[in-house]
C-alpha cells in the first residue's frame, strides 16, 4: 500500500468556520489514483470509519485507513470532511487486512479495492445526502424491516426437494473428520468425482463448525444455476437462528436486498453465507469455515475492474484468520492440485459415487468417415431414439449459442462480420419467425441483408450451427419429444433459468439442448444419455489452459448421466479421439490428466511453475496501444538499478489481442512472467508506478491483471 499522500484537487481553501480541535484522517477514495486523500475534521474519526468527503466539485464515500498526528499535505490545503458517518461501526481490522491485501497484490489504489467491496447504498454519497435520504441506508433499511415484521424467509421452490441429512458412507465420513480435526487454517482440497456427494460432506462440516458458535462461508461460482442449495441450506440449518442463519449474496439482487444480506453477515446474525464471488469480502465476525465449492470456476475471477480470484482471497483470508478452508472440486484446477502434490494442501478424495450408482460409460464417436446430419452422427441419433423408447432424458450439449456462427453468401465468400469487432456475427431466431445478426463481443445486432452485401447474390446460407438450429434439427427428426433449450438467450428474463431447470426436474422435458449452463451442479435424476457435439472447437484454442478447462467442462457435463440409476452413457463426437484430453477423460482419470498436464506446464515453464501478470492496453488503432505496451516493455532495462528483480522477470512482446477490435476499441496485450512470485510482485509494484505515468501522458486506456486467468 502506497502511503504517498496527494493533495485533493481542491479549488476552495480550508473552512474557516473549523473549529478549535481539529483532527485528522488520511481516506482511501474509489478514484483512479494511487496514493489516500488526506483530510481535517473538527469531529474525531476511527481507523475503519466511513465518511464522506469533498473531492473536486463531488462528494465521495471513503474509507479512513489512518489517523495521522500530522496531514501529510500544508494544513492550509487541507479540506474538512463532510460528513463522518456512524450508521455502521467501523470497519473491522481483519477487513482492512484483506482490503491492503487485495490492494498490494492487485496492485491497485485502496479506494478501489475497498469501496467496489461495500453494497452499492454504503459507498454512494447521494444515499446519505440526497433529499430523501432519510438517515441513511441502514436506517432506512431497518424501518422497512420493521414494519414488515418477520422477514420472509424466500423459502420457495423446494418442493419434492430431498433436504433430509444422508447417513454418511465411510469415504465421506472421513473427509468430514479431517475437515473438523483441523486446528486453526489449512486448506482441503476435497476432490470428489461427479455425485460423490460433496455437497453432503460441506453441510455436516458446516454443522459441526455451527455448533461451535462460528459462521460459514459458502462460496459457489453462480447461484442461479444451483437454486435447490439455498433450499436445502435453508431447510438443513433452520434449527439455527429461528430459521433465520442462511444470507445469500450474489449480482441478482438489489441493491437493498444485498445490503440486507451484507448486514446480516457482519452483524453475526446470518450463520452461514452463501454467495458467489463477491462474498468473499463480506464481514463475518464469527467466521470458523471457508468453504469454495467448484475451486476451478472461472466465475471466481473477476474480469474487470479489481481482477480478483475470489478462491484465491479465501485461501488468504483463511490463513489471516486461523480458519479452515475447503476447496472441493471433481476436477481441481491445476495451482490448487499442485499445493496438494507438494503438500501444502491437505488432499482429501471421494472416489465412489453416493448412489453407489456406477459412472457413466464414455464412448467416442470417430466422427472423421462419418456423414453427419446437422452436426449429429447417426450413433448418437440412434441412442436418443433408444433412449427416449426407455423414457428416459437426453442432454445434448453444445457450446455456442444462436442459431448459426456466420452468413454466408455461397457464390462470392462473403461472411457477415460485425462492423466494430473482428469477430463474425451470429445468425439468432427471434420470435414469430425473425432473425437477426448478432455480435458477441459488442452485443450489437443487424438485421439479416435480404441479398449479399458484395455480389448481391440471394443465396445466403448459415454455415455451422448453435444451440437454436440443432434444437430446430432435433424437433424435425424427434416430433413428438418435449425439447428445452437452456443458454444464455433462452435464460434472460429473471426466474426462466429456475423456471426451465425445474421443468426438466420434473420431467416434462425429454431432450435438453445446452451449453455450459447445464453442466454444473444438477443433479438430474432421470438423464440417460449425454451427447456431447462441438467438443473439438475448444481443442486447439491458443490459451495454455484451454485442455484444463474443456477436460473440467467434458468431466462435468459428463457427470449430470446417471447419477441416480446405472446404465447411462456418454457420446462424444469428435475427430481426434486420440488426443489425451479425450482419453483421461474416457477412463475418468482426472490424476492422469492432471499430471500429464502439469508435466507438460513444468517443461514449458507456465503456471503453476510460473507466475504471470498481463498488460492489456487499448486504444482507437492498434498502433497506440502497441507503442505503448513496447515503452513499457523497454523501460525497466533502461531503469535497472529501479528494477532490482528484473533478472528474474520475463517480458514477452507485445502482441495483439486475437479479437483485435472490439466496439471500435483495438487491443493489444503483454505479458510478464516469472519463476518467484515474490520477485515479479517486486517488479510489478515498480512498474506500476510508471505505468501510471506513461499512460497519463500517452492517454492509452490499460489494465493490469495478476495472475490472469485467459492469456
Ligand atoms: P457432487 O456435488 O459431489 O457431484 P452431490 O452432493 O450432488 O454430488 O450428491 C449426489 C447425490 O447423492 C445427491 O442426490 C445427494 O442427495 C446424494 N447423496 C449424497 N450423500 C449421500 C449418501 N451418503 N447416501 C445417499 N445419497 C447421498
Ligand atoms: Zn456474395
Ligand atoms: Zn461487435
Amino acid at each position: 500500500m502506497s502511503h504517498s499522500s496527494l493533495p485533493p484537487p481542491s479549488e476552495s481553501g480550508p473552512d474557516p468556520k473549523l473549529g478549535q480541535a481539529v483532527f485528522y484522517a488520511r481516506v482511501a477514495l474509489d478514484v483512479p489514483l494511487p496514493g489516500l486523500f488526506d483530510y481535517c475534521s473538527a469531529q474525531p474519526v476511527s481507523v475503519g470509519q466511513r465518511v464522506i468527503a469533498p473531492f473536486g466539485p463531488r462528494q465521495l464515500v471513503g474509507v479512513v485507513v489512518e489517523v495521522p498526528d500530522k496531514p501529510g499535505i500544508e494544513p492550509g490545503q487541507l479540506r474538512p470532511l463532510i460528513q463522518v458517518l456512524d450508521d455502521l461501526p467501523a470497519m473491522p481490522v481483519d477487513w482492512l487486512r484483506l482490503m491492503a491485501f487485495a490492494s498490494r497484490y492487485y496492485h491497485r489504489p485502496l479506494g478501489e479495492v475497498m469501496l467496489p467491496a461495500l453494497p452499492p447504498p454504503l459507498r454512494k454519497a447521494s444515499s446519505y445526502t440526497g433529499k430523501r435520504s432519510g438517515g441513511g441506508p441502514v436506517l432506512r433499511l431497518e424501518k422497512r424491516l420493521k414494519k414488515a415484521g418477520a422477514i420472509a424467509s424466500g423459502f420457495s421452490g423446494a418442493a419434492g426437494l430431498q433436504t433430509d441429512a444422508h447417513q454418511l458412507n465411510d469415504e465421506q465420513q472421513s473427509a468430514v473428520s479431517a475437515i473438523a480435526a483441523m486446528q486453526g487454517h489449512g486448506v482441503v482440497l476435497l476432490r470428489g468425482i461427479t455425485g460423490s456427494g460433496k455437497t453432503e460432506v460441506y453441510l455436516h462440516a458446516a454443522r459441526k463448525v455451527l455448533d461451535m458458535g462460528r459462521q460459514v462461508l459458502f462460496m459457489v461460482p453462480e447461484i442461479n444455476l444451483t437454486p435447490q442449495l439455498e433450499g436445502v441450506l435453508r431447510a438443513r440449518f433452520a434449527d439455527f437462528s429461528g430459521g433465520h442463519a442462511l444470507a445469500v449474496l450474489h449480482s441478482g439482487l438489489s441493491d437493498g436486498e444485498r445490503l440486507e444480506s451484507w448486514l446480516k453477515a457482519a452483524r453475526g446474525d446470518a450463520r452461514i453465507l452463501l454467495g458467489t464471488r463477491m462474498a468473499v469480502t463480506t464481514p463475518m465476525p464469527d467466521l470458523g469455515l471457508i468453504i469454495v465449492d467448484e475451486e476451478h470456476d472461472a466465475s471466481y475471477k473477476q474480469q474487470d475492474g479489481l481482477r480478483y480470484s475470489a478462491r484465491d482471497l479465501a485461501v488468504w483470508r483463511g490463513h489471516d484468520l486461523k480458519v479452515p478452508v475447503v476447496l472441493g472440486s471433481a476436477t481441481p484446477s491445476l495451482e490448487s492440485w499442485n499445493h496438494a502434490v507438494q503438500g501444502r494442501y491437505t488432499p482429501l478424495e471421494l472416489t465412489r459415487r453416493a448412489r453407489e450408482t456406477p459412472m457413466p460409460d464414455i464412448k467416442m464417436v470417430d466422427t472423421r468417415r462419418l456423414r453427419l446430419e446437422q452436426g449429429f452422427s447417426p450413433q448418437v441419433v440412434e441412442a436418443i431414439e433408444q433412449r427416449l423408447q426407455a423414457n428416459e432424458q437426453v442432454l445434448v450439449f453444445l457450446n455456442r449459442r444462436g442459431y448459426a456462427p456466420v452468413l454466408r453468401c455461397t457464390s462470392c465468400g462473403w461472411v457477415s462480420q460485425c462492423a466494430h469487432c473482428t469477430a463474425h456475427v451470429v445468425l439468432h431466431r427471434m420470435q414469430h419467425g425473425r432473425a437477426r445478426l448478432q455480435c458477441h463481443h459488442c452485443g450489437g445486432y443487424s438485421p439479416v441483408p435480404r441479398a449479399c452485401p458484395t455480389c448481391g447474390d440471394m443465396d445466403l446460407q448459415p454455415m455451422g450451427r448453435g444451440t437454436q438450429r440443432v434444437e430446430e434439427f432435433l424437433a424435425e427428426r424427434f416430433p413428438d419429444a418435449r425439447i428445452s433449450r437452456i443458454d444464455a438467450d433462452s435464460t434472460r428474463l429473471k426466474g426462466s433459468a429456475e423456471r426451465l431447470f425445474s421443468e426438466v426436474h420434473q420431467g416434462d422435458v425429454d431432450i435438453l439442448v445446452g451449453t455450459q449452463m447445464v453442466a454444473k451442479g444438477h443433479d438430474f435424476a432421470n438423464l440417460g444419455l449425454v451427447a456431447v457435439l462441438n467438443a473439438d472447437s475448444m481443442l486447439f484454442a491458443q490459451d495454455f489452459r484451454a485442455p484444463e478447462r474443456l477436460f473440467a467442462q467434458l468431466m462435468q457435463v459428463a457427470g449430470r448421466a446417471g447419477r441416480h440409476r446405472a446404465g447411462a452413457q456418454v457420446m462424444l463426437q469428435t475427430d481426434y479421439p486420440d488426443q489425451p484430453v479425450y482419453r483421461s477423460l474416457q477412463r475418468h482419470d482426472y490424476k492422469g490428466f492432471a499430471d500429464y498436464a502439469l508435466g507438460e506446464r513444468e517443461a514449458l515453464g507456465l503456471p503453476p511453475f510460473s507466475y504471470q501478470a498481463l498488460l492489456v492496453a487499448e486504444g482507437r488503432e492498434l498502433a497506440q496501444a502497441l507503442t505503448f505496451l513496447e515503452q513499457m516493455r523497454d523501460l525497466p532495462a533502461s531503469r535497472p538499478d529501479t528494477y532490482p528483480t528484473l533478472d528474474q522477470v520475463m517480458l514477452y512482446d507485445p502482441v495483439p489481442l486475437r479479437i483485435v477490435r472490439v466496439a471500435n476499441i483495438e487491443r493489444a496485450q503483454l505479458l510478464v512472467e516469472s519463476p518467484s512470485r515474490p520477485a515479479l510482485q517486486r517488479f510489478l509494484t515498480q512498474w506500476n508506478e510508471d505505468l501510471f505515468q506513461a499512460g497519463r501522458q500517452a492517454r492509452v486506456r490499460y489494465s493490469l491483471e495478476v495472475d490472469p486467468f485467459e492469456i
